[in-house]
């Protein structure tokens, strides 16, 4: 069986076609990554011309490098919430004219569901597991139980930390830092922090007096930018050009989100030993999105795993940001479990807004 999956969530158009194990036959993909640095964040509008512009040379690329033609395919899978209205809308219309011309199943997928799935495609971690999503959009803890069965235990009650990571980026005009260029700001931010004392600023981890499992980002980002004006008072520098101490606020912003991060986590297992929602043997926690590509981040979570006997997987930094390749496995997925497969696709809509499971942080919240 094989499956061709199509990303158009955000700002990046995936495809890719893989078989039943997970083996990956052709992928390909075009970021938008340097065109919205560049304006300083996405235009919608402008996503969208992009997705379009790409949409079949992209799928024809993962088709050619895969030598697999459509008749041989057996579904089609594409991600169709959540995401950016336009840029969704490019995904769902093309993908709706192939499976029609080739006769197809199409699979309708959830990109949080596809990333924090995307770990199977490469070690058979068994459900129920629990998943830490970090992303540009999104920062979820949720307990997966099954291909199609998650329970949210908490989630940002304001921005995402990579949402965070890119402004804070911005605000020091990274782009414009020789070493960080074509990077985006989380790695930017990650890069530079190496060659910075964190010790040198100190930021409060928000939500320290509340014990359930969501998150806050708003709150870091004020208090780096109220630092990154002082400091560009006191150095004479414009508003636009780079501080000599950048390393320093990169290496203490990206602590205070991790360890925020670390602390939400920590709350998240207690909550799931409490209740038993682990397995007793080997528990795993997934940590995946665009944010778990960050080394430091994932460092302070094994800190966190090692001490409550929970084992820390990740999947390859290529599969943690946005690609057509965890979404054709999100299509095995369900093709293997027999789950959320459409012969009739008049009734499928895209949704920009669409919760992961069923929500019990006020239940996490109540525990606390
Ligand atoms: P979502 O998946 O929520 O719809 P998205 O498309 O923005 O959002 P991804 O493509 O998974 O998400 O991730 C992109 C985000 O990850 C960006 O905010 C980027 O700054 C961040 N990011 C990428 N690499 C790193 C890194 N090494 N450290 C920290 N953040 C990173
Ligand atoms: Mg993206
Ligand atoms: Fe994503």
């Amino acid at each position: 069986r094989l499956v061709l999956g199509i990303e158009t969530s955000c700002d990046e158009t995936g495809a890719a076609v893989l078989d039943e194990t997970g083996f990956i036959l052709g992928e390909s993909l075009h970021s938008q990554k340097e065109v919205h640095l560049k304006t300083g964040g996405i235009i919608p509008t402008v996503a969208q011309r992009l997705h379009r512009e790409n949409i079949a040379g992209v799928v024809q690329d993962a088709l050619n490098k895969s030598g697999v033609a459509p008749r041989e395919l057996t579904a089609v899978a594409t991600t169709v919430k959540p995401g950016l209205a336009l840029s969704l809308g490019i995904g769902l219309e093309y993908s709706l004219n192939f499976v029609k011309q080739h006769e197809k199943p199409f699979i309708p997928i959830h990109h949080m569901e596809a990333h924090a799935l995307t770990v199977r495609m490469i070690q058979p971690v068994p459900f129920p597991f629990l998943v830490l999503l970090i992303s540009g959009g999104h920062c979820l803890l949720a307990v997966a139980r099954d291909v199609d069965d998650f329970l949210l235990l908490g989630q940002s009650i304001d921005e995402a930390p990579g949402d965070t990571l890119d402004k804070v980026a911005r605000r020091l005009s990274l782009v414009k830092h020789p070493k960080c260029s074509t990077l985006s700001g989380g790695q930017a931010i990650e890069l530079l922090a190496k060659e910075g004392n964190r010790l040198k600023f100190s930021f409060k981890t928000p939500m320290g007096q509340y014990f359930d499992c969501n998150f806050s980002f708003a709150g870091v980002r004020n208090q780096v930018t109220q630092v990154i004006k002082q400091k560009e008072e006191e150095e004479g520098v414009q508003q636009g050009g780079i501080l000599s101490c950048v390393n320093d606020i990169a290496a203490a912003a990206q602590h205070t989100v991790a360890s925020h991060i670390a602390k939400r986590t920590h709350r998240a297992i207690l909550f799931c030993k409490e209740r038993g929602l682990l397995p007793e043997c080997s528990p795993t926690l997934v940590v995946s999105g665009g944010v778990a590509s960050n080394q430091y981040i994932r460092e302070i979570l094994k800190i966190v795993t090692d001490a409550t006997g929970m084992h820390l997987l990740c999947p390859p930094s290529k599969f943690c940001t946005d690609n057509g390749v965890m979404i054709a496995w999100n299509g095995v997925e369900r093709l293997r479990a027999g789950k959320g497969i459409m012969t009739h696709t008049d009734q499928i809509r895209y949704e920009p807004k669409a919760p992961l499971g069923t929500d019990i942080t006020d239940q996490v919240k109540e525990a606390a």
